[in-house]
């Protein structure tokens, strides 16, 4: 079969690059391997999570909220049968919707697994040859699992091995306290299971602003999340139906299932890139420009495959930017408004600088304002008051850096930010634009407010600090 664009994926990164691909005029083919199109993200990974994120929610709403409104329902009762229906109902939903977008723009999709027999051809299992003029890879990538022994039980899964769950677990062992971890240990805990996170380094979301993940942990502990950070776990021990994890210094836990999530590894093996001349890293993934072009020229790499980020979104974005590119056209990824959106409970959202990154590379010259869902209307009328919003900008232009928030629907707010960033705004326009009243959206003008010292809604002007 003969292409101008052949994408080796089907996930974000490719199905957006085919499609791409297509619309500028190509013959694009998308060669995945699954039974159904959409990747880690639709299938296994964001999608079914934030499902399950939902379930959460209404449970939370129904325990704590409804009847401080004035909305007798009882006691919820997780039915978690139904709530699985639920999510693969939606996951059903996004994949099929992805093979209409297929049918739409004449992109063919190849079943079977690919891999590079020259610099102008994929084998795929079971099919003909695809031969392109030019190709995007976007494999995607795999969970990793430490050295550790006993973690070979069949009760230490990974995310897809917990989504897979039929039973809520009486007591869950999550190992690493990243995104994936967090967004778990928080969804279970409101599922009924006893939750334990065990994280050898010293704060939850490593990566993520101080404040937010010290605001995460403390609600967590409010929760009775049990968090045993700065300790590493040693071995797990399997007694026929349940797991004693020990950790740290001669620490033990006992669990029904322990979800082993410590980050997940670029997926660049066994593709034929060393034959083509395709440069990789198996932990950095494969090397590629701004333009997301490989060190073969007319080959492209997108998303977790070849990314720091391992996000859906950037994955979309370097998609556009490698179709674009290998349909002659000429486009960049541009990385500075990269949204962060945690789906725990409080949620997390962020973009830009972390104010600790901010500091290292501005010294004194920075400037931040909190302002504390507290004192805004929208967030008290829903019974979600939890965490602030946190601007950060440089003191000498007043460009803005980062936004961080911890609280209520922060993963939705959080465009008004890379908006703010990726148009280099500065702290006085997002402090002097109008906001709609009452939304939560006003929580971003109030904290550049605080940061430029004229809150009107706070007592104190100025809260330089979050109060985690
Ligand atoms: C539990 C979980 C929750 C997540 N939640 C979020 C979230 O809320 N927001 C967010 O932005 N990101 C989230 N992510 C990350 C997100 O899923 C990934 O960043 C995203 O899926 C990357 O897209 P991709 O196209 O690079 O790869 P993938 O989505 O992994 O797709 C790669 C595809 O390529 C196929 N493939 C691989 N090799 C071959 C081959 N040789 N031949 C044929 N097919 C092949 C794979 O089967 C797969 O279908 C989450 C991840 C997980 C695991």
């Amino acid at each position: 079969m003969e292409c101008d664009v052949a994408v080796l994926g089907g996930g974000p990164g490719g199905y957006t690059a085919a499609i791409r691909a297509a619309q500028l005029g190509a013959k694009s083919v998308c060669i995945d391997k699954e039974p159904e199109l959409g990747g880690t993200c639709l299938r296994v990974g964001c999608i079914p999570t934030k499902a399950w994120v939902q379930t959460a929610f209404a449970i939370k709403e129904a325990e704590e909220t409804f009847s401080k409104l004035g909305v007798q329902v009882g006691a919820p009762n997780l039915d978690f049968a139904t709530a699985n229906q639920w999510k693969d109902g939606v996951v059903k939903q996004m994949t099929s919707g992805v093979a209409s977008l297929f049918k739409a723009n004449g992109v063919e999709w190849v079943k079977g697994t690919g891999r590079f027999k020259d610099v102008n051809t994929i084998a795929v299992d079971g099919q003909e040859d695809v031969t392109f003029k030019q190709a995007i890879i976007a494999t995607g990538s795999y969970p990793l699992r430490p050295p550790i022994e006993g973690l070979d039980s069949p009760r230490c899964v990974d995310s897809t091995g917990l989504l897979a769950q039929q039973d809520v677990p009486r007591r869950l062992v999550v190992l690493g306290g990243g995104i994936i971890g967090c967004e778990f240990a928080s969804i279970l805990n409101r599922f009924g299971s006893e939750v334990t996170i065990i994280e050898m380094l010293p704060k939850l979301i490593p990566m993520e602003d101080d404040d937010a993940a010290a605001e995460l942990a403390k609600q967590f502990k409010k929760r009775n999340i049990t968090l045993h950070l700065e300790k590493q776990c040693t071995r797990v021990d399997d007694n026929g139906s349940s797991l004693t994890v020990h950790f740290g210094d001669g620490e033990t836990t006992e669990a029904d299932l322990m979800l082993v999530a410590v980050g997940r590894g670029p997926l660049v093996e066994n593709l034929g890139l060393e034959e083509i001349g395709v440069e990789f890293d198996r932990r950095k993934g494969i090397a590629a420009d701004e333009h997301r072009r490989t060190t073969v020229d007319h080959i492209y790499a997108v998303g977790d495959c070849a990314g720091y980020w391992q996000l859906a979104h950037t994955a979309f974005r370097e998609a556009e930017v490698a179709a674009e590119n290998a349909m002659g056209h000429e486009a960049i990824v541009d990385n500075r408004g990269v949204p962060r959106p945690i789906y725990t409970d409080p949620e997390i959202a962020a973009v830009g600088l972390t104010e600790q990154e901010a500091r290292e590379q501005y010294g004194d010259d920075v400037e931040t304002g909190v302002f504390p869902w507290v004192a805004n209307a929208r967030a008290v009328m829903q019974n979600e008051t939890v965490g602030w919003v946190k601007s950060i900008h440089e003191s000498r232009y007043g460009e803005l850096l980062g936004v961080v928030m911890v609280g209520p629907h922060v993963t939705d707010l959080i465009e008004a930010g890379v908006v703010a960033l990726d148009a280099e705004s500065t702290v006085e326009t997002v402090a002097d634009g109008m906001t709609a009243h009452p939304t939560l959206s006003e929580g971003i003008k109030e904290a550049g407010l605080v940061a430029l010292g004229r809150a009107i809604h706070l007592p104190n002007r100025k809260r330089a600090k979050a109060t985690a």
